[in-house]
């Protein structure tokens, strides 16, 4: 297992401990399938979201729940694979944009991620302006553009 968790003051990271090359598949999301958002789930459909089981949290197939959100992510999410964005090398955190795979999140947060198009109030994709919803369009998931459109 190449990945693993780290506590920075007090927020869980998800640490790969090797490199990883771009667009290598880093991790395949499983879990249950619920129909509503929680703290930790991944939307992987348009009324689909996948939670991590009971007593399950910080097993190593779960450690997905530990990926943090950034505004310039080094992964993304595509058809429940975790895929690098980048090189990426030993002992960084992963991260990948909450707005390329969530609605309308359970727990809105402000970003600190320092990056300078920091969106600050994370909170779905819901709630992006038409600017913001272009600059991530090669990352968001199919079913969120199936919102747009209706
Ligand atoms: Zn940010």
């Amino acid at each position: 297992m190449f990945l693993s968790i780290a506590k920075n003051k007090n927020e869980n990271q998800l640490i790969t401990n090797r490199e990883l090359i771009k667009e290598e598949i880093i991790l395949n999301f499983k879990g249950d399938i619920t129909s509503q958002p929680s703290k930790y789930s991944i939307q992987i459909g348009k009324n689909e979201h996948l939670d991590v089981p009971e007593r399950k949290m910080g097993t190593p197939d779960y450690y997905w729940a530990f990926l943090n959100h950034s505004c310039a992510p080094n992964t993304y999410i595509k058809n429940k694979r975790l895929i690098a964005l980048t090189d990426i090398p030993a002992g960084t955190e992963l991260t990948f944009n909450y707005n390329t795979t969530e609605y309308d999140m359970a727990t809105p947060f402000t970003c600190n991620c320092q990056d300078q198009n920091c969106l600050k109030e994370i909170k779905g994709y819901k709630y992006l302006t038409n600017s913001e919803k272009e600059a991530i369009k090669n990352y968001t998931a199919s079913y969120l553009k199936a919102f747009i459109s209706q």
